[in-house]
């Protein structure tokens, strides 16, 4: 029994926890419990919420744009400077590789809070001169004012850094925010009170509550009267909950959510550079990254050269504990997740697919062989050390053929280390295969010619169109989904005309 706890954080302070409302903290790679988390009940969650307004009145909302833009700047630094606590309590709830943590998620956490201090004192203030009868005039403009206490709510695969690309342009246009993190992942959360705390933001500005979605947290918060907007990435299944909880106070929502991504590799592909864009885009976080491609379109020409190119790749992750600098792969975030993965396992073999390399439960421990020799499936196994890891939610990294667009593995959003490998012979019909989904989130397209990189891009119908690369993002961009993966776009100033309110001006002159 561990005796470490994550606390909510209300109005400026961490909330002493109580032992009657908790839940574990376990770490992905064992199962074991290293903290408990205080669970955030309905008092709770209003106490958060009313912190929140008060700020929104208090010093807070004095703050001149430049000074928020400043303490932006210093919430970054700060990041920085304690990046490997950052580091660690972010692989603790996650069990991904250390490297991996500090070289995505603690920097773009940075990264978001150092872009938005450029673009929040720069958002466009639109004015025009009326003419009006008999000579007169009217000036409007429009001036711009916080949308007030938003509800963030985000999930468990890229904590920190989906949560700071809320919660820096958030509190850069003068917002109050109550944080809702996943439960599986709590702990960046509440580091990130301490730092902002630390970097002067003033009380009540920014507030954490734990906790679960439905009869939990997560539904007092976005029912609560007092929320003036929710901003949310996660599941389109709870994204729709929460549209439904919202519907009857009419609030804006922003919404990230599912995809089912697809990559189409034409013949004329650069077969070195896609293959690795395609193996990062395929296992990278072990497949829980909302922009991972689950679905491979290959022309058929070099299907058999690809499928064994990636194949070989998927085979060469190391799996194992996440401080070791050989492992490449981390488990998945939970044993309900594990089961959800290893269903559509299941049913691809029960579809006809063929397994090429995977589809079940690795065994880490052991099969660390010491000497590194391959199993009987050509793979390595876990590194050195790896003893006790079998607790952990792991799968086996895996690929198919000889499913089809008609096959559940191939229409639902797994989130796992898993894709489909479907040949086609057409340009047309690769894009036909590829928009065959309710899902639209992101897309990528490999090929040396210019001109079908850029038409076939276009003609995908998602929020992000790649061309031979995967994750490549600029900040400044809008960024979102169209169909089931979400409403509105954030981003730049996107996000800038989400988290404020316009008010119209009207002088006649
Ligand atoms: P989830 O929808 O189960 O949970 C997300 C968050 O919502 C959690 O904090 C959860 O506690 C909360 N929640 C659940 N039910 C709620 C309710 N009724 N009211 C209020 N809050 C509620 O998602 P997850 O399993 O944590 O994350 C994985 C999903 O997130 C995948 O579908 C993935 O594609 C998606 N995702 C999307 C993006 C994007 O940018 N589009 C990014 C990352 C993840």
């Amino acid at each position: 029994m561990t005796d470490r706890w994550i606390r909510n954080a209300v109005g400026g302070r961490l909330v002493d926890p109580d032992e009657r409302r908790s839940f574990p903290a376990v770490d992905p790679v064992d199962g074991r419990t290293f903290a408990r988390v205080h669970e955030a009940d309905a008092d709770l969650v209003d106490r958060a919420v009313s912190a929140a307004r008060a700020a929104l009145t208090g010093p807070w909302s004095r703050w001149s744009a430049a000074a928020r833009a400043d303490l932006l700047r210093r919430v970054a630094d700060r990041i920085e400077q304690r990046a490997e606590e950052f580091v660690a309590a972010e692989v603790a709830d996650t069990g991904k590789p250390v490297a991996e943590a500090r070289r995505l998620d603690v920097a773009r956490a940075v990264a978001n809070f150092r872009t938005f201090a450029g673009i929040a004192t720069h958002a466009e203030q639109p004015s025009f001169l009326t003419e009006l009868p008999e000579g007169r005039q009217a000036l409007n403009y429009a001036v711009r004012s916080p949308l007030g206490v938003v509800a963030v709510i985000v999930p468990w695969n890229l904590p920190l850094l989906l949560l700071t690309w809320k919660v820096a342009p958030a509190l850069g246009c003068g917002n109050a925010v109550v944080v809702k993190p996943s439960e599986e992942t709590p702990s960046t959360a509440t580091l990130l009170a301490e730092v902002l705390a630390e970097c002067g933001l003033p009380a009540g500005a920014y507030n954490v509550v734990h906790g679960f979605g439905t009869g939990s947290a997560g539904e007092f918060l976005v029912r609560h009267r007092g929320v003036d907007g929710v901003t949310f990435t996660g599941s389109s299944a709870t994204g729709s909950a929460i549209m439904r909880t919202v519907a009857g106070q009419v609030r804006p929502v922003s919404f990230e959510l599912g995809g089912k991504n697809a990559a189409v590799v034409f013949d004329d592909a650069d077969l070195d550079l896609t293959v690795a864009g395609l193996t990062r885009s395929i296992f990278a976080n072990t497949g829980q990254v909302c922009l991972c491609t689950e679905r491979v379109y290959l022309h058929r020409p070099i299907f058999d050269e690809v499928a064994q190119r990636l194949v070989a790749a998927a085979r060469g992750l190391r799996p194992g504990r996440p401080q070791h600098p050989a492992t490449t792969t981390g488990p998945l975030i939970s044993a309900g997740h594990r089961d959800k993965v290893l269903s559509y396992y299941r049913a691809a073999a029960e579809a006809g697919a063929t397994v090429l390399t995977g589809g079940g439960v690795p065994t880490i421990a052991g099969a660390a062989a010491a000497d590194g020799s391959p199993d009987s499936d050509g793979r390595t196994g876990g590194v050195d050390g790896d003893a006790g890891l079998d607790g952990g939610w792991w799968v086996e990294p895996t690929l198919w053929s000889g499913l089809t667009n008609a096959d559940r593995p191939v229409r639902e959003e797994i989130f796992g280390p898993a894709a489909a490998l479907i040949p086609f012979d057409t340009e047309d019909e690769a894009v036909a295969l590829a928009n065959d989904t309710e899902y639209g989130l992101a897309s990528s397209v490999w090929t040396t010619n210019l001109g079908r990189g850029h038409r076939v891009a276009q003609r995908m119908r998602v929020g992000v169109s790649w061309v031979n690369t995967w994750f490549l993002r600029d900040l400044r961009s809008p960024f979102g989904g169209r169909g089931l993966s979400g409403i509105g776009r954030e981003g730049g100033d996107f996000s800038v005309d989400f988290y404020t309110e316009l008010t119209n001006v009207c002088v006649q002159i």
